[in-house]
């Protein structure tokens, strides 16, 4: 898989570790638990979204654009990411942000990922929850480019062929890291939101003949959408690499019993593995995507689904500048050190 044909503007801190979780195996009992650490890509508090933007900023650059759109939640960590990217290229960036919450937290509307939106230069326009954010923004950027400016658009979560190359790219990695240290690896755990994370990633493993099972833990729609999306997005990506065909529906497996009331709402098993990563590894989750994700990997392994003697990787998508936009969903009052 030559990935260098395609434009791509190298700026994540890559390869991302990959580190053995010691203190939370034991205390679970099953599985020995490793951790990507696509946390650590370096880009203005990291998270998945910088691998699809290398491709996605590059085809942007391409295009000769002088600014780019996306749109995203309000605590959205790839408007947040796309934000940053564009103050490194020095091109404008205008995000639409969803309420999909509803909150009328402070700190969720102001903290988080929307200071950074903001201290990286970046203007914001609000919509409410559930319309069709992409031909919003595609009608704003009609708004620009009467102004004359060149936009590109990205689609929410970066998720389309090009951005997907982020996650083929990130499989490539994950296999190399896998054969030099001799690691047997029985699975693939991640959070999965628009797609475009758990396309790539199956579309590389395949690819590669990996032989390595993936499970995207979702954290919005219904496993049968999710898995459509996930899907339809994987084929145009094979397709997109020259390898038309080789993802099976088969091998697009998404678990969605972890999403709680609803997107962007923390559930009190997500609030347990923030917990838990935090105490045991000093690893930092997000309410709205990586501790959901964790929730159904610390379900699973407590349900026998993975188990002992087997190796366990969970893909850690980053997020954590939203913790400072959800801390009123934290209650310490009371607590005892151990
Ligand atoms: C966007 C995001 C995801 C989901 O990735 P998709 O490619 O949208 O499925 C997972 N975790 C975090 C922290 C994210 O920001």
């Amino acid at each position: 898989m030559h990935l260098a044909r395609f434009p791509r503007h190298f700026l994540a801190h890559l390869p991302t570790p990959l580190e053995r979780l010691d203190r939370l195996s034991a205390e679970l009992g099953g599985p020995e638990i490793w951790i990507k650490r696509d946390d650590c890509t370096g880009l203005s508090t990291g998270g998945n979204k910088t691998r699809k933007l290398e491709f996605l900023m590059a085809e942007a650059e391409a295009q000769g654009a002088d600014m780019v759109m996306t749109q995203g939640a309000t605590q959205s960590n790839h408007a947040r990411q796309t934000a940053a990217f564009a103050a490194k290229l020095g091109m404008g960036c205008h995000l639409l942000l969803e309420d999909r919450t509803g909150s009328d937290n402070a700190s969720y509307n102001t903290n988080g990922n929307v200071l950074l939106d903001h201290l990286h230069g970046a203007t914001t326009e609000k919509r409410p929850g559930g319309g069709d954010m992409n031909a919003e923004m595609e009608a704003v950027a009609d708004r620009f480019r009467a102004e004359g400016r060149r936009v590109y658009t990205i689609p929410g979560g970066g998720s389309n062929p090009t951005g997907a190359l982020g996650y083929v790219n990130c499989a490539f990695e994950m296999l190399g890291q896998f054969n030099d240290r001799g690691l047997r690896v029985d699975h693939i755990v991640h959070a999965t939101g628009s797609a475009g994370t758990q396309a790539g990633l199956i579309t590389g493993l395949k690819a590669m003949n990996a032989g390595i099972p993936l499970l995207g833990i979702g954290v919005r729609a219904p496993r049968a959408r999710q898995e459509e999306n996930v899907y339809t997005l994987a084929c145009a990506t094979a397709e997109k690499l020259g390898c038309p065909g080789v993802v099976a529906r088969a091998d697009v497996v998404a678990n969605t019993d972890y999403v709680g009331e609803g997107y962007g709402i923390p559930t009190q098993g997500g609030l347990e593995a923030i917990a838990m990563f935090a105490e045991l590894e000093a690893i930092l989750l997000d309410p709205v995507y990586s501790a959901k994700g964790a929730a159904g990997l610390i379900d699973l392994i407590r349900k026998g689904h993975f188990r002992k003697g087997e190796r366990v990787v969970f893909l850690h998508t980053g997020g954590a500048a939203a913790l400072f936009g959800y801390d009123s969903a934290f209650d310490f009052a009371g607590r005892r050190t151990r």
